[in-house]
């Protein structure tokens, strides 16, 4: 796999100066040392070389424009929202989320009824907008499971997303119907590709949650280079779905020197050995978890003793067997 990054010279939108950054970080009392840490980190989480590209960030976020921002709550726990007001780095991720116009989202607005509608209308109209969505779509019965406004949400996300720059779907159940999928479900539940097909730019962040990092690093990665990244057949950018959980994980040495977890809260499990025999997917799932991790940087599932329940492929609810059946250790 091979990943590509644009090497051009910033575009003219692009293009920042010393002064707007050293403008943009004193009215928000933010240190520079800090703002292009968190953009040296931005570049990791995007697999780009942190020393040539953080201040290439830093300057295209220095002069962006706000980003307005449409985002559609589905079927689902709104964990990935959550997630989202949970952004690691407080400070210089608020000055990112500056950057975003959030005119839609029905969780966190005040306008409510006609207004939130009409919110949503003017920024359609006005064009240059990203789409958001959280939460599986339904489409049995002609969408009835789930209405806003007295409409169907398929409607909503068909007319949303025909209009955007892109769409991102945010979480599992956005990305292929997730929990609302699974075997026994009488939604009709689909992902955001599934309902669009193939014509509008999806790009696909699954996780139960999404890790806000990569959401953060998408919106980044536009700002900076005026294009969305690059994405694998099915929508997930290369930077955050491009790497085996198992190739990164901490308990690797474990695995390749034959010490597995037999049972939970065995000495292996104390010591922090391999939890592949426990049912671990992390071998045959591609994520960034343990390298940008969760809880501002805190920790990922495996690093705490959880098994992966590859929770970013699609119908990761529907395992043979359970999320916890022994696995072979020759596999
Ligand atoms: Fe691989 Fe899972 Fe073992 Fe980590 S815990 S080394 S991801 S099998």
């Amino acid at each position: 796999m091979t990943l590509k990054f644009d090497e051009s010279p910033p575009a003219p939108a692009a293009r920042g100066d010393d002064g707007s950054l050293k403008e943009l970080l004193s009215t928000r009392g933010i240190p520079r040392r800090d703002f292009l840490k968190y953009c040296s980190f931005l570049a990791g989480v995007l697999a780009l070389p942190p020393i040539s590209y953080a201040q290439r960030i830093a300057n295209a976020l220095a002069v962006s424009p706000r980003l307005p921002i449409l985002w559609l709550n589905g079927q689902d726990c709104n964990g990935n929202i959550e997630s989202f007001l949970r952004a690691s780095n407080p400070t210089p991720s608020e000055l990112i989320l500056d950057k975003l116009s959030i005119n839609y989202v029905e969780l966190l607005m005040s306008p409510a009824g006609s207004a939130a509608e009409k919110s949503r209308a003017d920024t359609i109209a006005a064009g240059g907008y990203v789409a958001v969505v959280e939460g599986a779509i339904p489409t049995s019965a002609n969408g009835a499971y789930c209405c806003v406004g007295g409409r169907a949400f398929t409607d909503i996300v068909k007319e949303v997303a025909g209009g955007a720059l892109a769409t991102i779907a945010v979480g599992t159940c956005a990305f292929q119907g997730g929990l609302p999928a699974a075997k026994g479900g009488v939604t009709g539940a689909v992902g955001v590709r599934q309902l669009l097909g193939a014509g509008p730019t999806v790009i696909a962040l699954p996780g139960c949650p999404m890790n806000v990092e990569n959401l953060t690093a998408t919106i980044v990665h536009y700002l900076t280079f005026g294009q969305w990244p690059d994405a694998d057949s099915l929508g997930r950018p290369f930077f955050g779905y491009g790497e085996e959980i198992h190739e990164t994980c901490p308990r690797l040495k474990y695995f390749e020197s034959g010490r597995f977890v037999r049972a939970w809260g065995d000495k292996g499990h104390q010591q922090g050995w391999c939890l592949r025999y426990m049912g671990c997917q992390g071998p045959d799932t591609d994520a960034n978890c343990p390298v940008v991790k969760f809880n501002s940087h805190t920790s990922s599932p495996t690093e705490v003793g959880a098994v992966c329940l590859a929770c970013v492929r699609p119908r990761f609810w529907d395992v043979p067997g359970g999320f916890f059946k022994h696995r072979p250790l020759d596999d």
